[in-house]
């Protein structure tokens, strides 16, 4: 191809944002020439390579965008470790229908049995089936809810995080919240309430749940909604940080 040619059709993939073709068209085109490929397949070939490229920058951005801790995968989670958890119901999420079909999963159990890397990890999968998906902390939403209310965007707030396919809350429990802050969490549960999913992270049964919101009858409240279309595991093993310290088992 003539550098005039070269040049106009440079600045035509600018314009058309094909940054991955305007990369490659040069390498593709003298190797289509060695292997006498055709016209179209040399075509198909760029445009196959530009659908990926996009695909996996979008695939990138849900993850930034959803601010997970840190990365984890179900492949890398030890079922065996933790027998007591029925694995086949576990990655049977995976197919995330319970986001479609806007239903809750919730982890109860211990610290360090895996909460936490099996909420993350559904969350990778729905980022990467391109859901729009948010990790937060229990204490750090709760706090965000309470910093809504001093510019009275409270209610923007909460349709923000009910635009999105799915919520995760890590940790409820480790803190008490006080009655304002159960409220606001109570508002945000009930407005994702059969609208969208949430996948929660908790030390406490629900029976305790009384104890975090200081209130028998905003706990139950929060609890109905919650658990009404609700994947529950409980998981009771012990600690996976532990897992090394412990006696070998005979
Ligand atoms: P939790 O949220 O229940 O407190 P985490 O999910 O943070 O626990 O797990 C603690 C650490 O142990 C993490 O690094 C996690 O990846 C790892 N972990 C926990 N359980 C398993 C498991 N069964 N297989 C592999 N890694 C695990
Ligand atoms: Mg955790």
């Amino acid at each position: 191809m003539s550098t005039d040619q070269t040049v106009r059709l440079q600045s035509i993939l600018k314009e058309l944002h094909l940054n991955q073709t305007l990369a490659i068209f040069e390498e593709e085109a003298q190797k289509a020439a060695k292997t006498k490929m055709s016209y179209i397949g040399y075509l198909a070939k760029l445009m196959e390579e530009e659908i990926l490229y996009k695909t996996d920058r979008s695939i990138n951005r849900k993850i930034q965008v959803a601010k997970f801790p840190r990365m984890k995968t179900l492949e890398d989670f030890d079922f065996g470790f933790q027998s007591g958890l029925n694995s086949k119901e576990v990655i049977e999420l995976s197919n995330l229908r319970f986001i479609d079909q806007k239903e809750n999963v919730i982890f109860v159990g211990p610290p360090g049995v895996g909460k936490s890397h099996l909420a993350i990890a559904l969350g990778v999968k729905a980022c990467i089936a391109r859901y729009r998906v948010l990790f937060i902390s229990a204490k750090d939403l709760i706090r965000d809810l309470y910093a809504s209310l001093v510019d009275q965007s409270t209610a923007e707030k909460i349709e923000a995080l009910s635009r999105l396919h799915l919520l995760i809350i890590d940790e409820l429990g480790y803190m008490p919240v006080d009655t304002e802050g159960a409220n606001l969490f109570f508002q945000l549960i009930s407005r994702r309430y059969e609208c969208g999913s949430i996948i929660l992270t908790t030390n406490m049964p629900f029976d305790q749940w009384d104890k975090i919101f200081g209130d028998q009858v905003i706990s139950a409240a929060i609890i109905d909604r919650l658990a009404h279309h609700c994947h529950i595991f409980s998981i009771n093993g012990c600690s996976y940080r532990m897992k090394d310290k412990l006696p070998p088992e005979n």
